[in-house]
């Protein structure tokens, strides 16, 4: 076979395997039952993608190609092996701003072979093959994919807390210097494409608007905190989709702009499902600069002050749970810290065994990136059935004998409901504090990721159990067994 048929025929077939591998994977990837085919699917259809972009280009120098794909597999097999549960949604935000980076400089990278080292005395318009079109796509990649690559960093350490403590950083005058910087932006685009001309001219206005967006990322993000980072992550992974999408238009490759177009559309509309979640307008994202609230961001180590809290012992708590009919379990982050998935699905075949009817309450942005417990729990092979998303489970409260919160704070926290002054306030919560009698398993009155206190604490149906989760459930399994 002649390298000119693989390329013009055998490449685009592989391109529409890919394409529908990615389709199907994505559709997979909807249920947790198929998350795991969905992503074995989607992982075959970026390893055809990759073939048939060689089999595209023909001759291409493989000695680098082999030298990228050693160091990102052992870099990527490293990260994987390596990151625990609870710091995955730093690592998306982290592999969004590689995605981000990459079609920079795919972008760039077209810049420098096409005009630059050409040194074409004519504009980028002029120049490029696709014309005004590529000049503007080539301009879009940059700005976007260079703004997830910064502001997707400044969300990692944010998520980290190495920021502030995650708290809002308030630059004055912060809407106005964004202002400035995106027009700014959307000027070195007009001059980078259509004005500047030779090989310095084009050089200078293409790294201005690199230089311009890495700056915005920084500082669309930083004012940003608290309980609305899940949001900026999702946001940044569509965005890293669209400048994935620009970076195919100026390669010409309608694979990537496909695939990119897909990541665009699915993060957006996640974006939308958490906006829902945590009471926040879309616009709001867009704008940027939301949730600069002083409570936000990641004090999981405040202690509030609290009255009349009341606390029992595991002893205690399993002589109600025996005899309860019907039990909520409440997941949260602390559940993935202490690893207790596992042990929270032996205490309910215990209860179940005794008769009573067991479900899980599922917040959508419980735990720190969305789906957490859905994946921990499917880790424990919790039936998929027994776990209720927060708008079904939510009137079942009050007709249940007991609830146990297992390492939650802001999602049930009552506060939401009450005060408008709350970082968290509009956010719907699970409404725990409706049942008979809650038990919260922690290992103190400390603050959730909000930094707020909590006033289920205080409630007079709500014993709190202190310790770690995994080893108060373990607690509550022996004594369940041995009434
Ligand atoms: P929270 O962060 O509100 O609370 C978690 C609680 O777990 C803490 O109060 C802590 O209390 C407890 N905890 C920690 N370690 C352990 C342990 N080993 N054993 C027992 N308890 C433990 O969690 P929620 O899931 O209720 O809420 C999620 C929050 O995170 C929301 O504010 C959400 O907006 C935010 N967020 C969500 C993301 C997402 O996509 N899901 C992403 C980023 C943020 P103590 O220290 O006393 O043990």
């Amino acid at each position: 076979m002649n390298t000119e048929f693989l390329s013009t025929a055998v490449a685009p077939l592989v391109y529409i395997a890919s394409t529908m591998l990615f389709v199907f994977g994505l559709k997979g990837m909807t249920k947790v039952k198929s998350a795991r085919r969905g992503n074995h699917l989607a992982a075959a259809g970026m390893f055809l993608a990759v073939v048939g972009a060689l089999l595209e280009l023909g001759l291409v120098d493989y000695r680098w190609i082999a030298i990228g794909l050693i160091v990102g597999a052992v870099v990527g097999a490293f990260l994987a092996i390596r990151v625990q549960m609870t710091e995955m949604p730093e690592m998306v935000a982290l592999l969004n701003g590689f995605g981000g980076a990459a079609s920079a400089l795919v972008a760039l990278s077209v810049v420098w072979n096409d005009v630059v080292e050409k040194d074409a005395a004519e504009t980028m318009a002029h120049t490029l093959r696709g014309g005004a079109a590529d000049a503007v796509t080539i301009a879009l990649s940059i700005l976007i994919g260079s703004i997830t690559l910064t502001g997707s960093v400044v969300a990692m350490l944010k998520l980290k807390g190495k920021l502030k403590k995650g708290q809002p950083i308030l630059l004055p005058g912060r809407h106005g210097i964004n202002l400035v910087l995106g027009l700014g932006a959307i000027g070195l685009t007009a001059y980078a494409g259509f004005v500047a001309t030779g090989a310095e001219g084009v050089t200078l206005a293409t790294l201005g608007l690199t230089g311009v967006a890495l700056l915005l990322g920084v500082l669309l993000v930083i004012p940003i905190g608290g309980a609305d980072m899940p949001v900026v992550v999702s946001l940044l992974n569509s965005y890293s989709g669209v400048a994935a999408s620009m970076a195919g238009f100026v390669v010409g490759n309608p694979l990537l702009i496909v695939a990119g177009a897909t990541v665009g559309a699915a993060g957006l509309i996640l974006t939308q499902i958490m906006c829902v979640a945590m009471n926040r307008s879309l616009l709001n994202v867009l704008v940027g600069g939301f949730g600069a609230t002083d409570g936000g961001g990641g004090a999981g180590d405040q202690v509030m002050e609290y009255h009349n809290v009341r606390s029992c012992g595991a002893e205690e708590a399993a002589m109600v749970l025996e005899a309860a009919e019907s039990v909520i379990i409440v997941p949260g982050y602390g559940l993935a810290v202490a690893q207790a998935q596992h042990t929270v699905r032996e205490l309910a075949s215990e209860l179940e065994k005794r008769g009573a009817r067991v479900t899980y309450a599922i917040h959508p942005v419980a735990g720190r990136m969305p789906g957490h417990m859905n994946v921990l729990l499917a880790e424990a092979d919790v039936p998929h059935e027994q776990l209720i998303e927060m708008d079904l489970i939510n009137s079942e409260f009050k007709n249940t004998d007991a609830v146990i919160v297992v390492g939650a704070n802001d999602v049930v926290n009552p506060v939401a409901n009450k005060d408008p002054g709350s970082p968290i306030y509009g956010m719907p919560i699970l409404n725990a504090h409706e049942a008979k009698s809650v038990f919260v398993i922690k290992r103190s009155l400390g603050a959730g990721y909000a930094g707020i206190k909590n006033e289920l604490f205080e409630m007079p149906n709500t014993m709190m159990i202190y310790g770690d989760a995994k080893k108060v459930l373990q607690d509550l399994v022996r004594e369940v067994k041995d009434l």
